[in-house]
């Protein structure tokens, strides 16, 4: 999708909400004026494109709090996700390989803001030797998380998913509550809804999460973890310093 259909927000872009996305965070001084000079602020809604597949990627985008899925999509319609892009990352990794399109569908699945570049603004940027290395370190990450999601869809129960789920999104969305349907779960774990209300009665029962009118709290993260296949740890290190802590809510 274009920039043009997501909602620009009035919000002025500052070097503060630029350190609020990982990479942009760790861009050197020059990159991160350009970046500076020429991103918009969007705010995106749940289930809102990014691309299609096939599209031509025309922008890159930076979440702050917005949270976005990559999926594959069946030609029966059935999708699954395959990765996650929150404020550890990006959108456009075929960009950094020298292609224009991709091959999977993206779209937003926790409403919130992102920092949008266009496409030639983030080629500009590649040249610089730091932005490589930053690049090809959350590259690897995100290759890594795309083998071992593959692995959970197919080897891990309902439960061990959803905990898991829930752990990279509160990481990536950066607040404890997020909008959050049964049957949007469902999806993206590949699952029938009634099983996802029955893990997540579990877990809410196990006093872990509150989940009430279509907005999920997050209220103990241990017990998530421990509910939890490895898979949330294992990606979690993967992505080392990306995940580091940001100040809540700030701008
Ligand atoms: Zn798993």
């Amino acid at each position: 999708m274009s920039i043009k259909r997501a909602s620009a927000s009035k919000e002025r872009v500052t070097l503060k909400l630029l350190k609020r996305n990982a990479i942009l965070r760790d861009l050197p001084d020059e990159q991160a004026s350009v970046v500076l000079k020429t991103a918009e602020i969007v705010e995106m809604k749940t289930r809102q494109s990014v691309y299609l597949p096939e599209d031509k990627i025309k922008a890159v985008y930076f979440p702050i709090d917005a949270f976005l899925s990559v999926v594959t999509r069946m030609k029966d319609g059935a999708m699954i996700e395959v990765g996650t892009v929150g404020r550890e990352g990006m959108t456009g990794i075929p960009l950094l390989m020298g292609s224009e399109s991709t091959a999977n569908e993206c779209f937003c699945q926790v409403p919130g803001r992102a920092l949008v570049i266009p496409s030639q603004t983030f080629r500009q940027l590649l040249p610089n030797e730091k932005v490589r290395k930053l690049l090809d370190r959350y590259l690897q990450a995100y290759v890594n998380m795309l083998g071992q999601l593959a692995a959970c869809n197919r080897l891990h129960s309902v439960l061990e998913r959803a905990a898991r789920w829930l752990l990279m999104t509160h990481d990536r969305v950066n607040r404890d509550s997020f909008a959050l349907t049964h049957e949007f779960l469902a999806t993206m774990l590949g699952s029938r809804r009634s099983g996802v209300t029955i893990a997540a009665a579990a877990l809410q029962r196990a006093g872990y999460i509150h989940y009430e009118h279509g907005c999920m709290t997050i209220l103990d993260r241990k017990g998530l973890e421990q509910a939890s296949c490895e898979c949330y740890e294992v990606t979690r290190r993967q992505f080392g310093s990306f995940l580091r802590p940001s100040v809540k809510q700030a701008a």
